[in-house]
Order: C-alpha cells, then structure tokens, then sequence
C-alpha cells in the first residue's frame, strides 16, 4: 500500500474522497464531522478532496470514498480509475449504494425529463440509467443513507485503520423506534411507514415527529417487503402508494425494486 509520510516520519494511510452524480450531502455528512475528523485527519493523509482540501495529491490511495450515482459515460470510466488507484473501496449514501433519487428515471423515458426540465436539451449528456457503484466496480464496504450517518462513517474508517469489522447494524429502523420508546405510528395511527424493512441508522427519526420511514437508509438485511406491501394494502393504500413508498431515495435498490415493480404491475 502506498503511505505518505507524517510529520513525526510514520507513514500514513492515504484517504480520498471522490463524488458522482449526488447533492454532496454525504461529504456533507464528513465534514460536519470535523471534530473527530481532526483526529482522523492525524491518523491518515487526505490526498484527495476536493470539498475539503485544495490540494489533490494522484493515486494510489489506500482508502476511497466514493459518493454519488454513476449517470453519464464520463463518470463510468472515473470509477474504473478509482478502482484501480484504490486497495479499499466504500461506496457512501444512497445515491452510491442504490442509484439514489436521481434512479427513478430508470423506470422512464430520460430524454422526456431531460425535454421537460432543461430549456436547452442538446446540452445534456446522460446516462439513461442512475446506477450504484458496485453496478461498474467491485466495492469493498457500501454505507448506506440519505444521507450517511458520520458516526457510523467514522467508524468505518477508524475500523479500517485499527484492523477491526465495522459496527454498522443490519437490523430495521423499529428497533431504534423501541429503543427510543416511540409508540409505533403505523400500529396506533395507521401511518404507512418504511421502518419495518429498512436497515437502522437514523435513530428513527421520522416515527418521533409522527411521520412514517421513508427508508433512507435502504433496506436492512433480509427485509420481507412482501410482508409489509400486504400489510399497507390491508391498511388501505393503493398499489400505486405502494410503488411511490418504495420508490424513494433507495427506490432502485433490489428488494424494495422487486416490491414497487410488482405493485406497479398489480396496478395496471
Ligand atoms: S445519498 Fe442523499 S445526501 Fe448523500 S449525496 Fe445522495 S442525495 Fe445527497
Ligand atoms: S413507526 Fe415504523 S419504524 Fe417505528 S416501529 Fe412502527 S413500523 Fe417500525
């Protein structure tokens, strides 16, 4: 691996922070950080930042966060550079994880939004697909969320530097709601909420302030979609509200994709 040396002579992990098609929430998120991010700017060199820092050192890194969706040619060939500059990926939010919002086009037509929003179209050059890095590259860690938790970014990376598996939970968002001592809004107010098949991270934020999940963090491991489009539908909702629920931030990840195209189908 490659390392820069410190000032006391040690040799540092090299980190670099890359962005793709994305709002830049996620490096939003790390800079916001800047407490801890002190004490992990000690412990690494930043080599490549270009939020943060305005040197920008070239590869190889030892470390690259990589925000945003993969949406024109360009960005798909940038990634395969990164990738090969870089000994450990993560892909961060998801926009990098999932496609983010901007894959809803995946469902449609690009050139219609394309005509709808841009007064001069021929300036666009895009994708027809939003697409999630793992989809161009292999990826070694994906953090989920819209955005990213920085605490639980922080100890993706600080786990990178000591050696250890990242502490990143895998469960739902109710058991964060329990933890806090929410009642459940779906169950005492019929609120159609997200929470039961997506992955903690947010505190359960949305349940707190009477608003149901609207699964930022994309969906937690093995989530029954099935299971909980039955129990919206018994509750009331269309198949067409199932589809906009699911369709959200994470909407292109594959089990809530699986979930919105079979109540899109149902819907027809
Ligand atoms: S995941 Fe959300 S916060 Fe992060 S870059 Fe994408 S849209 Fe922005
Ligand atoms: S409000 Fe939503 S996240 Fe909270 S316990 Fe109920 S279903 Fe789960």
């Amino acid at each position: 691996m490659s390392k820069t040396d410190g000032a006391n002579g040690q040799s540092k992990p090299r980190l670099a922070v890359f962005k793709f098609a994305s709002c830049d929430g996620c490096q939003l998120s790390l800079l916001d950080a800047e407490d801890y991010l002190l004490a992990v700017a000690g412990a690494v060199e930043i080599a490549y930042f270009v939020e943060a820092r305005r040197q920008t050192l070239p590869g190889p890194y030892d470390v690259a966060l990589v925000e945003g969706s993969i949406s024109n040619e360009e960005q798909a060939e940038q990634i395969q550079e990164i990738r090969r500059q870089s000994s450990f990926l993560i892909a961060i939010g998801a926009c990098a994880t999932a496609g983010g919002i901007q894959a809803l086009r995946n469902w449609q037509d690009v050139d219609d939004y394309i005509n709808i929003v841009y007064a001069n179209p021929s300036y666009i050059d895009t994708l027809a697909t939003s697409t999630p890095i793992s989809d161009h590259v292999a990826v070694d860690f994906e953090l989920r969320g819209c955005p990213i938790n920085k605490y639980q970014l922080l100890d993706v990376v600080t786990s990178l530097l000591i050696g250890r598996q990242p502490r990143v939970p895998t469960y739902s968002v109710c058991v964060e709601c329990k933890r806090r001592g929410t009642t459940c809004i779906m169950v005492a107010q019929g609120v159609p909420c997200l929470g039961p098949v997506t992955q903690a991270g947010c505190d359960a934020i949305c349940p707190a302030y009477n608003r149901g999940c609207y699964g930022c963090y994309g969906p937690m491991e093995a989530p029954n979609g099935a299971a909980l489009a039955q129990q919206l539908e018994s509750m009331g909702s269309s198949p067409d509200q199932i589809v906009r629920l699911f369709r959200g931030f994470n909407g292109y990840a594959e089990p809530f994709k699986a979930t919105s195209d079979e109540y899109e189908e149902m819907g027809r």
